[in-house]
């Protein structure tokens, strides 16, 4: 602590002075796994490490950071992968982990609703969620991981988003602590409420920049009693698109997921040495993994089983599971291709969207231009369909030098850019701004929507203290990638 300058130093005994025993850590060791985030890519040098029991303590500390202008950023699951949720490299900041805020408040059956504290991890809620015969359809691989704070700060999608919505359309209500340590009670389970501002809203989404999320109200839907999984061959992405809009229409939009892999990826699966066998009887150019679920009297089998039979002029091969255990096989290949991807090297992740009608040209622009600057580069294509999401991700050759690999990231991520700017894109649909692509969104940013971005943030955050630097960047520069 003596090493640490004097500013810092007067930061630390007020925080310390403030707070109850047992919330702050200050050593290297004790921080440590809250310093770098799931990819190991960006990493931090936190000041302290705060981790709140209650409500009140975390008002506590945003009162003392408030008064004393410490700058902080509130961390979840460390699954975000923009460099938002670790602590600024050149130190400083004090990481407000949100994990031991993680109970259930309430759930309703009938309300079709459920208060659940910001530190939870999503699969733990959505096990709350099951245990009371309903769903709370956020689903993507982190959700072991991830906590509800950085779902909501993120506006989580995932593999149901075509069914049910973003995260944003499933928050009912939220409990934040404002930068000066007010607490905003927004927590409420009204289906309808028209009394003035949304104020939620402007929370999700946020990246932790205007307040530190502490409960969430989601809205939950029955669970569905039938689950079928399929996974499809095709000859193109076009095709696919194709098989998306006559599925929601032949299947009663009980579709959900739609997910679109290219042939890359399932090489990847295949050869991660997991014991992955080649899914169908050839080889296919892109593939989808499908899935439909229902509850009640559908025969949700016979619905998918006809609708792949007649689609026939699309489908090349492909397979209905027959059992869990060989639908949660299926979803495997997914799993392992995202995880195995980089080859245990650093690759580039992008996570784009165009408008849905787009897609099949836009991989197909996108491809053809990597193909053409860059054919040493292996692009690893996957996406959720029914978001216009897709993840066009670049692995180095091996052996590339760490010069080589950050030309490459940047040449190729300046391609997909300026194709994902040609089809009135995002660059960013999943994982936010953070520092990563600070420099991307601001390039790209007309003046008049950074004009009331920033005086929101003067509003709610006037000295600048909540995760500084990240979406607008006022005040740090970009950085941290390892
Ligand atoms: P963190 O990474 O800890 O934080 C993310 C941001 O939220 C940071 O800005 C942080 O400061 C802020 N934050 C965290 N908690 C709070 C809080 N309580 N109050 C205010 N701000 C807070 N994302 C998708 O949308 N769809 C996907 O399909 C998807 N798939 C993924 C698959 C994998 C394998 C991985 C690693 C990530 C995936 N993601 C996906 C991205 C990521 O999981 C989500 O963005 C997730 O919502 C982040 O949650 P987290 O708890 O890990 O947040």
């Amino acid at each position: 602590m003596n090493a640490l300058p004097p500013s810092d130093r007067k930061s630390l005994a007020a925080l310390t002075a403030a707070l109850p025993e047992g919330i702050l850590l200050t050593t290297e060791a004790d921080m440590g796994s809250y310093s770098r985030d799931w990819s190991g890519d960006h990493f931090g040098r936190p000041l302290a490490v705060a981790r709140p029991r209650t409500v009140e303590d975390v008002s506590t500390l945003m009162t003392i950071c408030f008064r004393e202008c410490i700058p902080v950023v509130p961390q979840g699951g460390l699954t975000g992968l923009v460099g938002a949720a670790v602590a600024a490299p050149q130190g400083g900041e004090v990481v407000i982990s949100l994990e031991r805020l993680n109970k259930l408040r309430s759930i309703s059956a009938i309300d079709f609703a459920m208060v659940v504290e910001a530190g939870c991890i999503l699969e733990q809620a959505k096990n709350f969620a099951e245990a009371h015969d309903c769903v709370l359809p956020i689903t993507f691989g982190a959700q072991g991981s991830c906590r509800i704070g950085g779902n909501v700060a993120t506006n989580a999608g995932g593999f149901n988003v075509l069914r049910y919505g973003m995260t944003r359309d499933l928050v009912l209500g939220l409990e934040v602590v404002l930068g000066d340590g007010r607490v905003w009670n927004g927590l409420k389970v009204l289906r309808k409420d028209n009394r003035g501002y949304d104020l939620k809203q402007l929370f999700i989404g946020s990246e932790g920049t205007l307040g530190i999320i502490t409960a969430a109200a989601f809205k939950l839907f029955p669970r569905p009693t039938q689950v079928e999984t399929a996974l499809v061959g095709l000859r193109s992405v076009e095709d696919a698109m194709s098989l998306y809009a006559r599925a929601r229409r032949e299947c009663s939009d009980l579709l959900t997921a739609f997910e679109l892999i290219l042939r890359g990826g399932i090489d990847i699966a295949l050869n991660a040495g997991t014991g992955l066998k080649e899914p169908l009887s050839a080889r296919y150019p892109v593939y989808v993994l499908i899935e439909a679920s229902a509850g009640g009297r559908v025969n949700l089998k016979a619905i998918l089983e006809d609708f792949l039979g007649d689609a026939g002029d699309l489908v090349v091969d492909g397979v209905v599971a027959s059992s869990k255990a060989q639908a949660e096989r299926l979803w495997l290949l997914r799993e392992t291709m995202v995880e195995t991807q980089g080859g245990g090297g650093r690759y580039l992740r992008t996570d784009v969207s165009v408008p849905i009608s787009k897609l099949a040209d836009f991989v197909t622009d996108t491809l053809g231009e990597l193909a053409k600057h860059h054919p040493e580069a292996l692009a690893v294509t996957y996406g959720h369909v029914g978001d216009g999401n897709v993840h066009l991700n670049i692995v180095p050759p091996h052996n590339s030098t760490p010069d080589a690999i950050e030309a490459l990231f940047h040449e190729t991520e300046t391609i997909i850019f300026d194709v994902v700017d040609r089809y009135s894109g995002s660059i960013s649909a999943e994982h936010g701004i953070g520092r990563v692509k600070q420099k991307a969104f601001l390039d790209r940013a007309d003046k008049v929507t950074l004009d009331i971005a920033g005086r929101l943030k003067d509003a709610f955050d006037p000295k600048h203290i909540l995760s500084d630097g990240r979406i607008l960047g006022t005040h740090s520069s970009i950085g941290g990638i390892a």
